[in-house]
């Protein structure tokens, strides 16, 4: 248990806070945004803000509320009271709060929120009297009994698509009085509605709407505070790798009222475009509206101005020019303090302007680039802190493919585009579907009226996104750029019943499990699937990359088995080949019956005539891959997978196999059997295939150095690197290496030039990671192969682990699978053994990474950290791990 700490509340208001930015940790985002802001002299409604300390205290004394903490909150409150005017609980003029839940990382709309706090029958007539206008005060009574009935008292929908319960009565109100649904009750109605409100509490749940306002504060903070637990906060955090540890702050905040009016109004602005990056300032706002109205998507926001194209007239610009200009003012003001993009609420009350919070803005890809650099161009950020400012794992939006422009399509609706990207998917009208048919690796679009945060993990699992409602700074339009996924958002010409799966839009009727297409560009919706093209350059990223490879130090080299991939990894940034697999070079239909042939012959001479067929079309493949990578290095790997894995399985097959090679189909049949293992990953194969069956090592190091020397005749620089897998002992790797030398000097004297090579190993057993300067001695290079190495290390086969792995991350047994995410503790520590011990024997031994690892973050910035010369991963992650090594080494610097 922690130690109590000596303070748990942190006041705000009139230009002074006792927080600031740098206490994010402590205060949460929203706290210190709000804090910072009111240090800044902007107008930030007064309040105070209980530690995410006191929340964590909250969990460790049985979900309860510290002793101490009343007290602080009331002479806090009492400091709000003063700035303001009005006190909490007074009939006459009763201050109003909200109660915002607010962590240390964003999570938009994750947790609860309760605006209009410290109503109550009594106060309500204290509100009517001071504003004069009791159509607004009931509609704030309303909306707060609505939102504690749900958030504090429990009141949820009978089942998990039902209706709202409150937004049923308030529909059915609007319907008994004869109000269409877009325009609003009279006070008269709205009383009645709160009274029906509270009957529904009563009777649904076990608990009574309670009154005293102290009573309804408490409740709320400790709602708030279980809100951090709650499943679609867990989600969330799991998503984002957000540990539970952190816990919520809860900020308590004087009430502005942006539904005092049409002089009143509530929006969210960017300071600049979160989906493409331009410097244009960018934002939604609804009149007469409180709170979340604009991001929930239930009236569809208007612009606050033209500058994205909408009609003028109902801009704020427009409507407010006043009130515009100052908001103009503080999108300034912040972006130069903070000097990032930055996200803020605001709410106008009778023509005055409030902010309610800035953080960081979540932005796609693109327009990370794009700020990132531009802030350099403007002098506001330097070209180091640029790079530190793309997280390698999103970049991955900006190298995959767009829509054709010229592809045939049919569209059947147009939204707004608030996500690039395009998708092609089966449509799926809820989230649990979109995660159930997502996780079988179906792809699915989601489609919505609107979505909520219980849509998040469907969300992730869908390839895309559409709703009918909803603006640009929407729920999904907001989770969906975090998330990287496709989104067009109130696409309104589609009328969306998620109760009988069914769109109606131009004419067609589409329904679960039909095929749409998405692009997140243009907002279109299509029917069926359209042609995608690979995107095309991005200025500012390319130059962004380019500082990103004048800082890092690890190179980055890309797996790839053909000339093709090899060459969309030059384009990709690629330094070389780190893993050539040459096993799939023989799966090709033609190429596979030799091999069947090879492996089925009785005599060595049997299996040298049918290598003879295959050399040519291995020198072929090698001879392309060098031409792709000239003048880089080439590591390719020599045969690896047990030889049964080539052998046809079913009869069928056998009774073809056996006569192509005219051979009985018995006979085919005794050398699957032979050839069967208990365990094949751990049998006959690697190196001891080299070692069993010498000639297909020969085949293949005649095929690598004849290739080289056909290229290098051509005047191109070749560097071939001959990689021997699973090695266990020094004397296998002693005997393998002296039959490649043997090899390829018989074929450099045959030929008369000379290969500049290299003969290394892979290090992928435990053995060879303890044993690495034994190993080192007849080796060039050590390449890790941390799958097999993970694998055995864990004794966990890749192959069978996917039944409990994951199950495992989600109960918390690991941290994150140890195949997706190198494990520096365990794996990593073998690596250091061998890389020590390995250096120490031959100083400069060259050192590289050729696992799936090579292209994650954390994993590269381990290899950085040991000191490895190189990662190799596959071509579409190249980019990913150039930035992430330039960031290992900016973190090693600061
Ligand atoms: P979230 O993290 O989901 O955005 P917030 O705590 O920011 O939740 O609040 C939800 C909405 O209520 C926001 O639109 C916010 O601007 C509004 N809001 C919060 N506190 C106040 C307040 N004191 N006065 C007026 N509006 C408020
Ligand atoms: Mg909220
Ligand atoms: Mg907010």
């Amino acid at each position: 248990m922690t130690s109590r700490p000596t303070r748990s509340v942190y006041t705000f208001g009139a230009g002074e806070a006792e927080g600031s930015a740098t206490d994010k940790a402590l205060l949460g985002g929203k706290g210190a945004g709000l804090a910072e802001m009111t240090r800044l002299g902007l107008p930030v409604p007064p309040g105070f803000t209980i530690t995410t300390e006191v929340c964590t205290e909250f969990y460790q004394i049985g979900e309860k509320l510290p002793q101490t903490l009343e007290g602080e909150m009331r002479t806090a409150l009492s400091k709000v009271e003063k700035i303001i005017g009005a006190k909490f609980g007074d009939p006459n003029n009763p201050l109003l709060v909200s109660v915002r839940s607010g962590a240390r990382a964003s999570m938009p709309g994750m947790m609860d929120t309760i605006l209009n706090l410290g109503l109550n029958d009594t106060t309500v007539q204290g509100l009517i009297s001071r504003t004069g206008d009791a159509r607004f005060a009931y509609d704030s009574y309303r909306r707060f009994v609505a939102m504690y009935g749900d958030v504090v008292l429990g009141m949820k929908p009978e089942s998990k698509h039902a209706p709202d319960p409150f937004e049923v009565v308030l529909l059915k109100k609007k319907r008994d009085r004869g109000v269409d649904l877009d325009s609003d009750l009279d006070a008269e109605s709205l009383k009645a509605l709160v009274a029906e409100q509270k009957a529904l509490i009563r009777e649904l749940t076990p608990h009574e709407f309670p009154d005293d306002p102290w009573e309804q504060l408490l409740g709320a903070c400790v709602a708030v505070f279980r809100s951090w637990n709650n499943t679609r906060a867990q989600t969330y955090r799991m998503l984002n790798n957000i540990p539970i540890e952190w816990g919520t702050a809860v900020n308590v905040q004087a009430m502005v009222f942006g539904n005092m009016g049409d002089d009143s109004a509530t929006g969210v602005a960017f300071t600049r475009d979160p989906n493409t990056g331009e410097n244009r300032f960018f934002g939604e706002y609804l009149v007469n509206a409180q709170g979340e109205d604009v991001v929930a998507g239930i009236r569809t926001p208007m612009p606050i101005n033209a500058s994205g194209g909408a009609d003028p007239t109902s801009t704020l610009q427009h409507l407010m020019p006043v009130v515009y200009k100052e908001l103009d003012a503080v999108r300034e003001k912040l972006e130069k303090h903070y000097r990032d993009m930055q996200d803020i609420e605001f709410t106008i009350q009778k023509g005055k302007l409030w902010l309610l919070q800035t953080r960081n803005a979540k932005r796609t890809a693109a327009a990370a680039a794009k700020i990132a650099v531009d802030m350099v161009r403007e002098g506001m950020i330097d070209q180091k802190t640029a790079i530190m400012r793309l997280e390698p794992q999103q970049i991955d939006q900006l190298l995959h493919p767009m829509l054709d422009p010229n592809a045939p399509r049919t569209v059947i609706g147009k939204g707004l585009p608030a996500s690039p990207g395009a998708a092609t998917g089966r449509v799926v009208f809820n989230a649990d579907d979109a995660e159930a048919r997502g996780r079988r690796g179906e792809r699915v679009l989601l489609v919505r009226t609107e979505t909520s945060p219980e849509d998040v993990h469907g969300m992730h699992f869908a390839k895309g996104i559409i709703t009918s409602r909803g603006g640009m700074t929407s729920h999904a339009a907001v989770v969906a750029r975090g998330m990287g996924r496709p989104c067009v958002v109130g696409c309104g010409e589609m009328i969306i019943d998620s109760q009988l799966k069914s769109i109606q839009a131009r004419g067609h009727r589409i329904r679960e499990d039909d095929l749409l297409t998405i692009d997140g560009v243009t907002g279109e919706v299509m029917v069926g699937e359209v042609a995608t093209i690979q995107a095309g350059g991005n200025k500012e990223f390319d130059e962004l990359m380019k500082w990103v490879d004048g800082i890092r130090r690890l190179k980055v080299r890309t797996n790839a088995d053909t000339p093709a991939d090899a060459q969309t990894a030059r384009n990709f940034g690629a330094e070389g080949i780190g893993l050539c697999r040459t096993e799939h070079m023989f799966f090709d239909a033609q190429r596979i019956l030799a091999m069947r042939e090879m492996i089925l012959a009785d005599s060595e001479a049997g299996r040298r005539a049918a290598l003879a067929k295959i050399l040519p079309m291995q020198r072929g493949d090698f001879e392309g891959i060098f031409k792709a990578m000239a003048g880089f290095p080439v590591t390719i790997r020599l045969l690896d997978p047990p030889l049964h894995e080539f052998l046809p399985k079913t009869d069928e097959e056998i009774r073809i196999v056996a006569k192509a090679l005219n051979r009985a189909p018995e006979v085919v049949s005794a050398k699957n059997a032979a050839l069967h293992e208990f365990n094949p990953m751990l049998g006959l194969r690697g190196c001891r295939l080299g070692l069993v069956h010498p000639e297909i090592y020969e085949m293949q190091t005649r095929a690598i150095v004849e290739a080289a020397i056909a290229v290098k005749k051509a005047g191109i620089t070749v560097i071939p690197e001959i990689m021997i897998p699973l090695i266990a002992t020094d004397e296998e790797l002693l005997r393998l290496r002296k039959l490649v030398e043997s090899t390829a000097t018989k074929i450099e004297e045959e030929a008369g030039v000379k290969i500049d090579y290299r003969v290394g190993t892979m290090i992928e057993l435990p053995r060879a990671a303890l044993l690495a300067d034994r190993i080192a001695k007849h080796a060039d290079f050590f390449s890790f192969g941390t799958n097999d190495l993970t694998q055995m290390t864990y004794g966990l086969s890749r192959d069978d682990a996917g039944s409990f792995l994951p199950g495992y991350v989600e109960k918390g047994i690991m941290p994150f699978e140890p195949f997706a995410v190198l494990d520096q503790d365990g794996v990593g520590a073998l690596m250091i053994i061998a890389a020590e011990r390995g250096r120490k024997e031959k100083p400069g031994l060259k050192l590289g990474i050729c696992g799936e690892h090579g292209g994650e973050p954390s994993s590269v910035e381990f290899c950085h950290r040991i000191g490895l010369d190189y990662v190799s991963c596959s071509p579409f992650r190249v980019p990913i791990a150039r930035l992430a090594a330039a960031q290992a080494m900016l973190r090693e610097q600061s």
